[in-house]
């Protein structure tokens, strides 16, 4: 679950990670009283979206002028015609896609004097089982491209779950940011205060892009976004409720409550998988014969007839999808069960593009021919590569 910068920065303030003052608008009677808030003499006014690169985004509409998504003012005047401009209006950002996204809450913060600019993030480092700082003196910018054309510039800190972060980390992250004298002590306490707060409310992914030294050398959060772990959530109801629903695809939301694991994407065919590998390979083997698939959604192991409907009902409300395959292998399920789901959701919701199902597996001759008998129009396929052949083709054909 990711959620808004100033979220972020109420979160990280609470572990005393130090992060500019300010206050988010939430509709625009909070202006005022949020700009009132900043004593200046810089406001930056900064668009809420749960997507980065906001600074050097674009709006939709001409009247949110031409200045991106992140904006200085240097009177509180200034900063409420910023606010007027960009609140309500359409961002589009690197990250956003073409479509962009609605600016519905906006921030206003003291602005910070910017001596250097530094990149620093946690997250979960797969190769070591734990919680690892990355770390770059190339702040501001794009990390992955610093990444590609520089990689001796990215530093790696891992750190080992049994002892937490200690001293050593934080003198590590400050040779690393060429940091010395006080501004390494304050890089030591920060690393601390942010594996605290990474470990403690069950964070993915943490990121503070950039990390400055201001230029009366205080280091400093200019910009925060987190990824909780959805999977510990239930550990953390108050965290619960700093989701965002309107910046989630309406499709995963209605996935969500089925617990289904569900990712729209943007191809134009639909797919029902059991288990996250078979899934992946699913979208690989389309991709392999030339199309795109729309979503990748994964029923689990032991999904029920109720489960198979929904995620149906879901693929088949979704526009871009022009064909839906179906990829079963039942082992805990079985394929009788998925049969009838998939007769159901046809049944309930209608069928306007071609389907193939792939059964494999538990109960494979009986889902079959309840598939057969069913008189429904479905394309059976004996295996993975033919069936994504099928859809392929089905597809094509109707464009
Ligand atoms: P992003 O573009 O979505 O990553 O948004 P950021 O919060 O990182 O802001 C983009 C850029 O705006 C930063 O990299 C800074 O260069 C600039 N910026 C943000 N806040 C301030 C500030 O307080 N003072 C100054 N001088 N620049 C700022
Ligand atoms: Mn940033």
């Amino acid at each position: 679950m990711n959620i808004h910068e100033y979220q972020a920065k109420a979160l990280l303030r609470r572990f005393g990670a130090p992060v500019p003052s300010g206050a988010a608008i939430l509709s625009a009677s909070d202006a005022d009283a949020a700009i009132a808030s900043v004593t200046g003499p810089v406001w930056v006014v900064k668009s809420q979206i749960h997507a980065g690169g906001r600074g050097k985004g674009k709006f939709v509409e001409a009247e949110a002028g031409e200045l991106g998504g992140v904006r200085l003012a240097r009177s509180a005047e200034e900063a409420k015609s910023f606010v007027q401009q960009m609140f309500g209006r359409t961002l589009v950002t690197k990250q956003t896609g073409p479509a962009g996204k609605q600016v519905n809450r906006l921030y206003v913060e003291e602005g910070s004097a910017i001596e250097k600019e530094f990149y620093l993030s946690a997250l979960v480092d797969r190769t070591t089982g734990g919680v690892a700082f990355v770390a770059s003196t190339e702040g501001g910018m794009d990390i992955e491209e610093v990444a590609a054309s520089h990689p001796e510039k990215i530093h790696t800190i891992a750190i080992d779950p049994a002892t937490g972060v200690m001293p050593h980390h934080g003198r590590t992250l400050a040779k690393a940011l060429g940091l010395t004298g006080d501004l390494a002590k304050q890089a030591e306490k920060l690393s601390a205060t942010l594996y605290e707060a990474f470990v403690a409310t069950d964070m993915s992914m943490l990121e503070i892009n950039p990390l400055i030294v201001t230029e009366d050398g205080q280091l400093r959060c200019l910009d925060a976004k987190v990824s909780f772990d959805s999977n510990a959530l239930y550990r953390h109801p108050e965290l619960a409720e700093l989701r965002d629903l309107t910046e989630e695809d309406e499709k995963e939301i209605e996935a969500s409550k089925y617990d289904l694991a569900y990712i729209a994407l943007d191809g134009t065919i639909g797919c029902m998988v059991n288990g996250a590998g078979l899934a992946m390979a699913t979208l690989d083997i389309i991709k392999l014969y030339g199309e795109e698939p729309a979503n990748f959604l994964d029923v689990g192991g032991g999904a029920s007839e109720e489960k198979v409907t929904a995620a149906f009902k879901i693929i088949t409300a979704d526009p871009q999808v022009k064909g839906i395959l179906v990829n079963i292998f039942g082992g805990i399920m079985k394929c009788d069960v998925i049969a009838n789901g998939v007769i159901a959701a046809v049944k309930a919701v209608g069928l306007q593009v071609p389907l193939v199902v792939r059964l494999e597996g538990t109960n494979v001759e009986e889902g079959k021919r309840i598939i057969a008998e069913s008189g429904l129009d479905v394309l059976p396929a004996d295996d993975l590569d033919d069936a994504a052949q099928k859809i392929v083709a089905a597809v094509r054909g109707r464009n």
